[in-house]
């Protein structure tokens, strides 16, 4: 009856979408550096826990223009980015997708085809989602989610109502939350892809690759 709540940006996939979102959507803009440096420092403060991750989203969202095409565009990049030891384990996963939830802080429209190649029923990715006007300019994000709120990804595993114990596996501060908020049983820090020392030292277990992921939960 174990459950298995994984991280997208990061962890499933070894980088950060909205970033590369930024990147792909300014690529033409004179400030681009300038603009994408802000944007990762903005990243980088919510993951450590300095600002709520609602502020942190809503900052990044303001400084990236773009539209549904684009958006569109770029989530196909990311089929390319699952993370090495994720793509050595697919077999997992088909075995047990009925055990295993992603939530995320990102959006359904950059992670969906993602987690479609991984055989992930949408049903078990809860994700943000953003808002485009009737041109398909971007917007904003949608705050009737749950996870474009503080607490979020608590909120989100509490409104699923899932029974047996609960281990959550991610490498930003967010994902310990959910722990330290004790909704999850278990927090396991995953540093394949990054590795944040003040989430490692939370962490019941800190998994270098999906393989000890699956032997960590396996024994408890
Ligand atoms: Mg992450």
């Amino acid at each position: 009856m174990k459950k298995l709540i994984i991280d997208f940006d990061s962890t499933l996939v070894k980088v950060e979408t909205l970033d590369k979102l930024a990147e792909k959507a300014l690529e033409n803009n004179a400030n681009y550096e300038k603009i994408l440096c802000e944007i990762k420092s903005i990243t980088e403060l919510g993951m450590v826990g300095e600002i709520t991750f609602p502020e942190s989203l809503s900052r990044r969202i303001a400084l990236i223009r773009t539209n549904s095409k684009t958006v569109a565009e770029v989530a196909k990049t990311f089929e390319q980015e699952i993370s090495n030891s994720v793509l050595a384990n697919l077999e997992y996963f088909r075995k047990n997708k009925e055990d295993i939830f992603i939530i995320t802080g990102g959006f359904e429209d950059l992670i969906f085809p993602t987690t479609d190649k991984l055989g992930i029923e949408r049903s078990h990715v809860l994700a943000n989602r953003f808002v485009f006007d009737e041109k398909g300019i971007l917007t904003g994000v949608d705050k009737n989610s749950l996870l474009a709120n503080v607490n979020g990804k608590s909120n989100q595993i509490k409104a699923l109502g899932l029974q047996g114990e609960i281990v959550i596996v991610g490498d930003g501060w967010t994902d310990f939350e959910v722990r330290k908020s004790g909704v999850a049983n278990k927090f396991i820090a995953y540093v394949e892809n990054v590795f944040r020392e003040n989430v490692a030292r939370e962490a019941d277990y800190v998994a270098k690759d999906f393989g000890q992921v699956i032997e960590y939960f396996d024994s408890i």
